[in-house]
């Protein structure tokens, strides 16, 4: 979508967090330096950050006649949220084998009686894209209220050539149901069909590529690295074959098991590897620094009742970049990105400052798009989540409140709660 050139002053922000980008994702100890001004202000201006600061420097400067300003008192500015992972096209309902999962039943039980993600394929192939497409503009509004302005899409519950070149091609089209910004991923070697078995499937990923390449609308390439999936042979392979082809890669990687996915996904150049809930910490130790980036999902671990977490606090002392996301898909209907930061911070022991970078300048470096978003500054777009809260750690101590204030994408308004809330 393109920018809504719009023009907007932002002022008398109780916190502002720029976030600032100094050319690299944050790392180590700056993954918790927020940057923040008090009584601080911004002048956008054709959709971009023309200028930040404290209110009193901006307005001298940007108060010009017909600009509209927003007042943030009370307020805290962040830079857009951003979410850097969701399976939202999907069909079919799983609430039953959560149940179940509830009540004891294990994984290979629900699989065996044809639940799981396969459920979800058999499903989605059957909806008609008009379907498909309603659900896209009802999930989109629900994560577009949880204050995200650029979010991911993957592809992966269709696994024939025609199914995903059907799935990406609604992707595409569902922007024009929504102002979130979309990220497309195809997600070729999700699951292995059944019937299949993961080599004989895996060569068909490798055929499906050029077609997905031809047709031209996503822009990574994911790839599970993943026990009883994925081997780390063949996800090397299906790695090589997205560099060759240029297309970047990202991987889901150890979210069942321990299954060499982390080191997979470094060696195979993966921009970021995603769960990373069962790497052992010999792994991320003998991985040491990277500038694959760590994306966390904390809500699919509740949801999972893994028996671990993700090692977020070895992964930053390893000087790994990390980012947080939601992971929205047919199993888990948790939409809110800020709900899973605030959630994050003691799920994984990290700071609130450490959870709002991973949730913005990481999740932007996750994307490859820092060079336009993921911190205030000037030149970069005027897109922000300002939360009804004075100061941004006081996001994490409302988990599961409603705290967002406005979504601003391009320097236009899509969402406010102000006026509910005065
Ligand atoms: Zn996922």
């Amino acid at each position: 979508m393109s920018l809504a050139g719009g023009d907007l002053n932002v002022v008398r922000a109780t916190s502002l967090a720029r976030v600032r980008d100094c050319g690299a994702a944050r790392r180590g100890p700056e993954q918790g330096e927020l940057d923040l001004i008090s009584d601080g202000a911004m002048a956008i201006r054709d959709g971009l950050i023309a200028a930040v600061g404290p209110t009193e420097e901006i307005l001298r400067e940007w108060d010009e006649d017909g600009i509209p300003a927003l007042d943030a008192s009370g307020l805290t500015v962040l830079p857009g949220l951003i979410e850097c992972h969701s399976h939202p096209l999907f069909a079919g309902e799983r609430h039953a084998e959560y149940a179940e999962r509830l009540a004891g039943a294990s994984l290979a039980e629900i699989a065996a009686r044809g639940g799981g993600i396969w459920a979800s394929v058999l499903s989605t192939r059957e909806a008609s894209s008009a379907r498909l497409l309603e659900q896209l503009r009802h999930a989109y509004a629900s994560i577009l209220a949880g204050g995200v302005t650029t979010l991911e899409v993957k592809s992966g519950y269709g696994l024939t050539l025609e199914e995903e070149l059907r799935h990406l091609e609604l992707l595409a089209r569902s922007r024009e149901l929504t102002p979130l910004e979309l990220v497309i991923t195809f997600l070729g070697a999700h699951v292995v069909p059944a019937g299949l078995d993961a080599d004989a499937y895996t060569a068909q990923v490798h055929g499906m590529l050029p077609h997905v390449l031809e047709q031209g609308l996503c822009t990574f390439h994911d790839i599970t690295c993943e026990r009883g999936l994925f081997s780390p042979a063949q996800a090397q392979s299906l790695f090589e074959r997205s560099r060759a082809l240029g297309i970047p890669s990202r991987c889901h990687a150890d979210a069942w098991t321990s299954s060499e996915g982390w080191q997979t996904a470094v060696v195979g150049g993966a921009m970021s590897a995603e769960h990373l809930t069962y790497t052992p910490d010999e792994e991320i130790r003998a991985v040491g620094e990277t500038e694959t980036i760590a994306v966390l999902l904390p809500q699919a671990e509740l949801v999972y009742m893994t028996d671990r977490r993700a090692n977020a606090r070895l992964f930053i002392d390893q000087r790994v970049p990390v980012a947080l996301a939601t992971d929205y898909c047919s199993s888990i209907h948790a939409t809110s990105l800020a709900v899973t930061l605030a959630i994050a911070a003691p799920w994984f022991r990290l700071t609130p400052a450490e959870a709002i970078v991973a949730g913005t300048l990481n999740a932007a470096y996750a994307l490859g798009l820092a060079g336009d978003r993921g911190s205030i500054e000037p030149g970069k777009r005027g897109d922000l989540t300002l939360l009804s809260v004075n100061h941004p750690s006081e996001l994490c101590l409302a988990v599961g409140q409603e705290v967002i204030s406005d979504v601003i994408i391009g320097g236009a308004i899509v969402h406010s709660t102000r006026e509910e809330r005065t």
